[in-house]
């Protein structure tokens, strides 16, 4: 889909995957003018496929689209292309129990703009892949370290949307804790450096006792939709769930540390280690995470009743 700045989105087509042509002063090349989304489609056991909550992506592209002054497609449009999307590819959802779709639509400023400026014309698309799981641990503890020095968002700036930029923030901390075996990296806040924000792609939850604890959504964390989800899923379970400043302290005595997120999904944490001190929490899967982990699965695969109403079935 197209449109010219302060247009509306048309609908577009679909077109096989290969290369797409871009003027060399592209907002999104120059200025980085680029929003993107993900989500995934799994296949039930009755061959229908199931996207869950997209409507929420298309909402979340809309509020970032406002904030990096882009036009962007109605939420209903957005969710007619992922169908649509989903639909033209069917053969790649993988069966059930081996994977899903990731579906990955982008938004960005696609027009030529030289001096420093919002974008004359912009381009919506969609993409596809069939993933397995991302960490290569799969349900199995990650090791995450704690970042002191490099932050991936600031008070003000666009850490709260899923713009392009707050990726390139982070690749070299994330690279640099690869290269040393750690999963990934755990960013604290850049103004007292002892709150917890984010993972680089997840969000994060400390579980103590039956007190479940994420950081509160504060414009330098992305509002994740599986973290929405988990919050409803564990207070419908029974746990209590404060969204609150969480200090790295709380690291220390927690029982156990997970992640969430649409490609992670609900990924327990085996180990932090923070300022050099390794905190470890216990040799397996800690039994909140699991539990989280199984229910949220399997409202997303269609194996339980999906009471929330939270999934949209392909057929
Ligand atoms: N934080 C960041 C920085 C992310 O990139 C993601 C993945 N979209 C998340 C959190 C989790 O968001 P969601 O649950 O919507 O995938």
């Amino acid at each position: 889909m197209k449109c010219a700045r302060g247009g509306t989105f048309s609908k577009g087509e679909l077109q096989r995957f290969g290369n797409i042509e871009l003027n060399p002063s592209a907002g999104i090349l120059n200025y980085g003018q680029g929003l993107f989304e993900g989500l995934k489609a799994y296949r039930k056991q009755d061959g229908n496929i199931l996207l869950f909550r997209p409507e929420e992506n298309g909402l979340r592209m809309q509020v970032g689209a406002e904030r990096m002054c882009m036009p962007s497609p109605t939420v209903e449009q957005f969710v007619e292309a992922v169908k649509d999307t989903v639909l033209a590819n069917k053969r790649w959802v993988p069966p059930p129990g081996k994977g899903s779709l990731y579906i990955r639509p982008l938004l960005m400023g696609s027009g030529p703009v030289l001096g420093l400026a919002p974008s004359p014309e912009y381009t919506f698309l969609i993409y596809v892949s069939p993933v397995g799981n991302y960490f290569k641990e799969g349900l199995a503890p990650i090791n995450l370290i704690v970042e002191n020095e490099l932050h991936r968002a600031t008070p003000g700036g666009t850490g709260g949307v899923k713009t392009i930029g707050n990726y390139a923030a982070v690749l070299k901390a994330q690279s640099e804790a690869k290269a040393k075996g750690y999963s990934d990296v755990l960013y604290l806040d850049c103004v007292h450096k002892r709150y917890l924000e984010e993972v680089s792609s997840c969000n994060i939850f400390v579980v103590k006792g039956n007190l479940i604890s994420t950081p509160a959504i504060k414009g330098t964390i992305l509002p994740g939709i599986t973290r929405k989800s988990i919050i409803d899923v564990a207070r419908s379970q029974g746990f209590q769930v404060e969204e609150r400043f969480v200090s790295v302290d709380e690291l220390l005595d927690a029982d156990e540390v997970f992640c969430t997120g649409t490609a992670v999904v609900v990924s327990p944490v085996g180990s932090i280690t923070y300022l050099g001190k390794r905190v470890s929490y216990g040799n397996g899967i800690g039994v909140v995470s699991q539990q989280l982990y199984t229910v949220l699965t399997r409202l997303q695969m269609g194996l339980s009743a999906d009471e929330m109403n939270w999934t949209v079935e392909l057929r």
